[in-house]
């Protein structure tokens, strides 16, 4: 079979990305505006689709996006006209919700991070319609890969049979990424057989129901609307929480109510990640708490239960010439609304850095190894800081159900949003790299 590749008569080097999720759409875009890189995006599906839910994007990922020149469609989309360089300030309510009828405020969280709220298809149809159509392959789930030589040219097996070659492998292929497997396998057959620990995603305890249910029918509460139609509402309990927030420039209202097993986490997830389920099961599992749940739950008529896996934190997200971008890298709980941004950090930082002047394809490990070098710890913090955040609102942390201490942990945990800015870690990385190999600096 022929190898899928783009027409640039003489390249630089070739990048293959394998899967088309939010992070390797984002890659792809973000890599199709320099002319000298061939690229081609090969995604497992007949199309590339997201489920029906919402995705929220901190400021951090904005002003990403805004450095990617994506910053007018996104704006449009999530329903604000403003700047997306102006900060937003927000705030997010942790109600105490499990105690009967009425609930009562944990903490009001005034954040000055900005937030934007998205419907997931819509957001992933932006990255498609820029993703140049000859560069994107439908269809070709990657089977397999090998190199010949250290850094040499890589060949791609796919399941339909067919083949390619590229000189960077990025793996943007999801949570049971082949292409970690690969890695990581490597490295076990290499004398670290402690490696293969890290192969495998490992489930959380924890399983939410998702939904979306338009504005219009959740009832008015006390002559106004209800408070998770105009911010996000995390109502907490024992061992689980319920959040709302509104999507669609506030005409739908997106739900996730998540219930734990503490001593499950950790443990293989022998059942299938996703499963119907029905709003009696929802109504059961949350009977006792409080009105402004029930206003909601009164209101679905459909849903389904994903059981939440994770990964442990990588000790690498690259080998060589081959790279984990997105959940591939560090997939997470969702309970910080990050592991897509994540994922579009990581694309943002991949791209700038092989498409910097000074990247040919005998640096190409090194210029890896500078995403790796600010990628992975910050990622891998993002990671922990958000199954953290679970065990807060679930009332299961040290600080249990008191509020006293509970309250400032909380605010604590999101000092990572608004810390080192997406283009000074890009500056680092360059400067990184410049010092391994004294030839290359960031301009
Ligand atoms: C309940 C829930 C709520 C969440 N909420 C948020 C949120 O509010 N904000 C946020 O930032 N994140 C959130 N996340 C996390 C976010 O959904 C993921 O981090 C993100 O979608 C991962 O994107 P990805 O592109 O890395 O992987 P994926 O979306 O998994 O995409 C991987 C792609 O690779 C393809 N693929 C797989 N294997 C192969 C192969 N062998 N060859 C070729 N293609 C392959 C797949 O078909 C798929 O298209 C949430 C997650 C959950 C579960």
């Amino acid at each position: 079979m022929s190898s899928t590749s783009a027409s640039q008569a003489s390249p630089k080097f070739r990048v293959a990305v394998c899967g088309g999720g939010i992070a390797g759409l984002c890659l792809g875009v973000a890599l199709a505006k320099y002319p000298d890189i061939e690229l081609n995006v090969y995604e497992a599906a007949a199309t590339f689709k997201e489920v029906g839910a919402g995705v929220m994007m901190w400021g951090r990922v904005w002003r990403v996006l805004s450095l990617l020149g994506l910053a007018d469609a996104f704006r449009e989309l999530a329903g604000d006209t403003k700047d997306g360089d102006t900060k937003r300030p927000f705030s997010y309510d942790y109600r105490r919700a499990d105690i009967g009828p009425d609930g009562h405020l944990i903490l009001r969280l005034e954040l000055p991070y900005d937030l934007y709220l998205y419907h997931r298809a819509h957001f992933l149809d932006i990255l498609v319609e820029r993703l140049p159509k000859h560069m994107a392959h439908l269809g070709k789930r990657l089977q397999s890969y090998t190199q010949d030589a250290e850094n040499g040219p890589i060949h791609l097996s796919f399941v339909d049979g067919t083949t390619a070659d590229c000189d960077v492998l990025v793996g943007c292929d999801g949570i049971k990424s082949v292409v970690r497997r690969h890695i990581y396998e490597a490295m076990a057959a290499e004398g670290r057989p402690e490696m293969r620990d890290y192969i495998d995603p490992v489930f959380t305890g924890e399983i939410t129901y998702r939904m979306m249910i338009p504005a219009e029918r959740i009832p008015l509460r006390n002559g106004e609307k209800h408070p998770a139609l105009s911010k996000t509402v995390i109502y907490c309990g024992k061992n689980k929480h319920f959040i709302g927030y509104p999507i669609s420039g506030g005409r739908t209202l997106n739900v996730g109510a998540v219930i734990t097993k503490p001593e499950l986490e950790g443990v293989p997830y022998a059942r299938p990640w996703v499963e119907d389920a029905t709003p009696e099961d929802l109504a059961s599992d949350f009977e006792g708490w409080e009105d402004e749940v029930q206003d909601i739950i009164k209101c679905v008529d459909s849903t389904s239960k994903w059981a939440l896996n994770m990964l442990k934190p990588l000790p690498a997200y690259v080998r060589g010439t081959v790279a984990l971008v997105g959940d591939a890298a560090h997939a997470m709980p969702p309970h910080q609304g990050s592991g897509a941004g994540q994922g579009i950090e990581d694309a943002y930082m991949l791209a700038s850095i092989l498409g910097h002047a000074s990247v040919t394809r005998a640096n190409l490990a090194q210029a890896l190894r500078a995403y790796e070098h600010v990628r992975l710890p910050f990622a891998n913090h993002v990671l922990s800081a958000s199954s953290n955040a679970g065990k807060l609102c679930q009332l299961r942390s040290a600080h249990g159900d008191n509020e006293a201490t509970l309250a400032p942990a909380i605010q604590g945990q999101w000092g990572w949003v608004d810390s080192e800015d997406p283009a000074a870690q890009l500056e680092r990385a360059l400067d990184w790299m410049n010092a391994q190999t004294g030839e290359v600096g960031s301009q």
